[in-house]
């Protein structure tokens, strides 16, 4: 029913979705900022300034109440990976700081932390492929008092297994010990507000945005303890010939002229996912999931999880980039290989894994003709293999 409302979903079964979401007509809309009032924000004596500044700050506070937080306290970012990469950096780690975050996570929410010069710590997932919160318990009770600071940095929703993490027992039982939040939700922000978590991160075009724009929310009493991460104009409070000082607030991470037409298309679609209803978007895919995973388990496929929000990710017999590439060849949208999540899907299979992943777009015929397409490419890389 949906579908007429994107136009790149034309003659494809799209269940691509936890790598990028489609963007609705009402979302690209006219742009405004070239037609009407092209300007540099922040720094223009004009009019057309003034309406650019406007827009844009506009558009920082309702993304800002999209994601449970003031708009004092979301920096606008390209995407998740510079929001993890901005927070580790600003947050001036050492080896007197620790990072404990699930070994299974993004690429994104590893490789920041390791170069952030802290010690870090993996947390084991249950077979649930939940957080295992005794470990977390353990883990705490072990390290109290021996950090300055303690962080735990994880997806909500995993962009492998599509688990829901229980984020509020896990927000409540790391606050009882002083630790700080972020919250990866790349794959989860169109369904969840974060009101008390120190630290969010997301991305523009897993939520039906554009690319090229993304956020780091920040609790407001956090940023006196955070350095700038790039350094430049729009940023300054004053400069001196040998000396400087900043601006206090998001725009410290805010170096240059930035994303202004990005911003504004991404308030466009956090109010096209308000009009719709997040809960509504959330049990629609969650009951579209159930009917993929038996998709895939009459097909022949192995999920590797029992539960997922919007993603079902299987095994076959077969090599995954095989598996996916063969259903591009019919059509069929779906990613295979390491997920960029390499340790975590080669401690499942070598060989990588298949993910389908649904939107509120895709519907039950997608799912047919994806179980169809599934089977003859099985079929058709059992022959291969047995010649
Ligand atoms: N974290 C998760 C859970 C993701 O799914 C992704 C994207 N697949 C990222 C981080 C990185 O997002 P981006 O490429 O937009 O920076």
């Amino acid at each position: 029913m949906y579908k007429s409302y994107f136009p790149a979903y034309r003659d494809i079964v799209y269940l691509d979705n936890a790598a990028t979401t489609m963007t609705p007509v009402e979302v690209i809309g006219e742009n405004n900022y070239y037609l009407y009032f092209n300007a540099n924000i922040h720094r223009s004596p004009h009019e057309l300034g003034q309406k650019a500044s406007n827009a844009y700050e506009e558009a920082r506070t309702v993304i800002a109440e999209f994601a449970g937080f003031k708009a004092n306290e979301l920096i606008f970012t390209r995407n998740t990976t510079e929001s993890i990469n901005l927070l580790s950096n600003a947050l001036d780690l050492s080896t007197k700081d620790i990072v404990l975050v699930p070994w299974t996570e993004h690429h994104a929410n590893l490789l920041p932390w390791r170069h952030a010069g802290c010690d870090i710590e993996y947390l084991d997932l249950d077979d649930e492929g939940e957080i295992d919160l005794m470990q977390l318990k353990r883990t705490l009770d072990r390290l109290r008092g021996i950090y300055h600071r303690t962080i735990i940095s994880f997806a909500h929703i995993g962009n492998i297994n599509g688990v829901v993490q229980p984020y509020k027992k896990i927000l409540t039982l790391t606050k009882a010990y002083g630790a700080l939040v972020h919250v990866d939700a790349a794959q989860s922000i169109v369904k969840f507000k974060y009101s008390g978590v120190d630290f969010v991160s997301f991305s523009g075009h897993k939520l039906y945005g554009p690319t090229g724009i993304g956020a780091l929310c920040i609790k407001e009493k956090h940023f006196k303890q955070l350095k700038p991460y790039q350094v430049g104009g729009g940023i300054i409070a004053e400069v001196k010939k040998h000396t400087h000082s900043f601006i206090e607030g998001p725009a410290m991470f805010e170096a240059g002229t930035p994303n202004i037409t990005g911003a504004i298309q991404l308030q466009r679609a956090c109010e096209f996912i308000e009009k719709l209803g997040r809960k509504t978007i959330f049990e629609y895919e969650k009951s579209l999931t159930n009917k993929l995973k038996h998709a895939v388990i009459t097909a022949g496929g192995y999920p590797i999880t029992a539960k997922g929000a919007n993603i079902v990710t299987f095994k076959t017999e077969y090599h995954a980039g095989d598996v996916a590439t063969l259903l591009g060849g019919k059509n069929v949208a779906v990613r295979g290989g390491m997920l960029c999540a390499e340790p975590y899907v080669r401690s499942i299979d070598e060989n990588g894994l298949v993910r389908a992943s649904v939107s509120f777009y895709n519907d039950e015929l997608d799912i047919a003709t994806f179980e169809k397409r599934l089977i003859e490419v099985c079929q058709r890389l059992k022959k291969s293999k047995t010649k």
